[in-house]
């Protein structure tokens, strides 16, 4: 067995054990566990001092998961009714998602596809077939974006065959990936791996991350591997409250990805998905966030902050205000020490 495959399978899923390690209550944690189970990296497990650590609260599961909030959805991102395939969701005219595994590394409380942990979803290869040939028809598509699940934890052949029958789309230009596995299972990212990955160019990886404290030297290491075989690095955030709601977070944050040459891509407002209510921040948290970033950090660490509409309309930015007024063609912005300065426009 591959070593990443015996890391995996060694992650902490009994409850148990979580409750006497933090001496939570198990009986309500086992009710949580029933509807949404767990499953945590012993290695992160085994790095959490506290209930207060940044890790802690985006694995462990917590009663609050189960206060029933009806304005909180099971699907937010409307994915059921933008389903094309079993494995493809297409909202945008250009671009799809390809969702080719059901699997994760760990489960994150706070996911929007919360609702597949207690049936992690099947992906057969007749569906996989089926995604591929949907690509193939559609030559309007350019991107496609594969995720899951994480679609990092198929073998190696299994992600051979989705990328080479991506690629055989003459039309489709970029590839991505979306995956969690540096942050969470770094062992999975092999040479072997990066072998095949390197074959499928332009392809991007785009990685979740939302603490500075998720960079372990194995971590570290799994991106330059990736950045070494030429792949190009993005990133994913979910602003969390209790976890990253903070500015100087954040700002850390942005610059542990530089310097791992991750460029960051983005960072989302949460979701509303049913049960995780404790995880919202207000919006203006979000806008708080954007103006501690922009000029006081370089404009590579400047992420997208977005909203994914719910119902399914798609990303929107949560713009911080600049321009103050426009009055005859002079445009009075504040800068980011918020002094005044006017832009003379031209006419149409
Ligand atoms: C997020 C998303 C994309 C990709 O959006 P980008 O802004 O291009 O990164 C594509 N399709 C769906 C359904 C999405 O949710
Ligand atoms: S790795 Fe991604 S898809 Fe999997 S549980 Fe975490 S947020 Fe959800």
């Amino acid at each position: 067995m591959e070593k990443w495959k015996k890391v995996l399978s060694g992650a902490v899923c009994d409850i148990e054990e979580i409750a006497r390690k933090f001496d939570l209550p198990l009986e309500e944690l086992q009710q949580v566990n029933s509807v949404f189970p767990c499953r945590i990296p012993r290695s992160w497990l085994e790095r959490i001092k506290s209930p207060r650590d940044p890790l802690f609260k985006q694995c462990v599961p917590d009663p609050a998961e189960l206060i029933a909030d009806q304005s909180l959805m099971n699907d937010p991102l409307g994915e059921i009714r933008h389903r094309k395939s079993e494995v493809i969701v297409q909202k945008y005219p250009d671009r799809c998602l390809f969702l080719v595994s059901g699997e994760c590394g760990m489960y994150c409380r706070f996911c929007t596809r919360k609702r597949k942990f207690r049936q992690p979803f099947i992906i057969t290869q007749q569906d996989i077939e089926e995604g591929l040939s949907y690509i193939q028809n559609h030559t309007n598509l350019r991107d496609v974006l594969i995720s899951g699940g994480d679609p990092l934890l198929l073998d190696d052949e299994f992600l051979d065959h989705i990328l080479a029958g991506v690629r055989a789309a003459r039309h489709i230009k970029i590839i991505r990936i979306g995956t969690r596995t540096p942050g969470v299972l770094p062992e999975r990212i092999t040479g072997k791996l990066v072998k095949v990955l390197k074959k499928y160019q332009p392809l991007y990886i785009n990685i979740h991350f939302n603490h500075p404290d998720e960079f372990t030297e194995k971590t570290c290491l799994a991106l330059k591997r990736l950045a070494d075989g030429g792949i190009v690095l993005g990133s994913q955030t979910v602003l969390l409250k209790g976890v990253n709601d903070d500015p100087e977070v954040m700002r850390q944050l942005m610059w542990k990805l530089l310097e791992n040459r991750v460029r960051p891509y983005y960072i989302f407002v949460c979701d509303l998905v049913y049960g995780t209510e404790h995880f919202r921040t207000p919006l203006s948290k979000a806008r708080e966030i954007i103006t501690a970033l922009r000029g006081w950090s370089s404009g590579m660490a400047n992420p997208h902050l977005v909203i994914d509409l719910p119902g399914g309309g798609g990303k929107v930015p949560v713009n911080a205000e600049y321009l103050l007024q426009a009055d005859n063609g002079k445009l009075l912005y504040k800068n980011y020490c918020g002094e005044e300065y006017i832009y003379p426009d031209i006419e149409e």
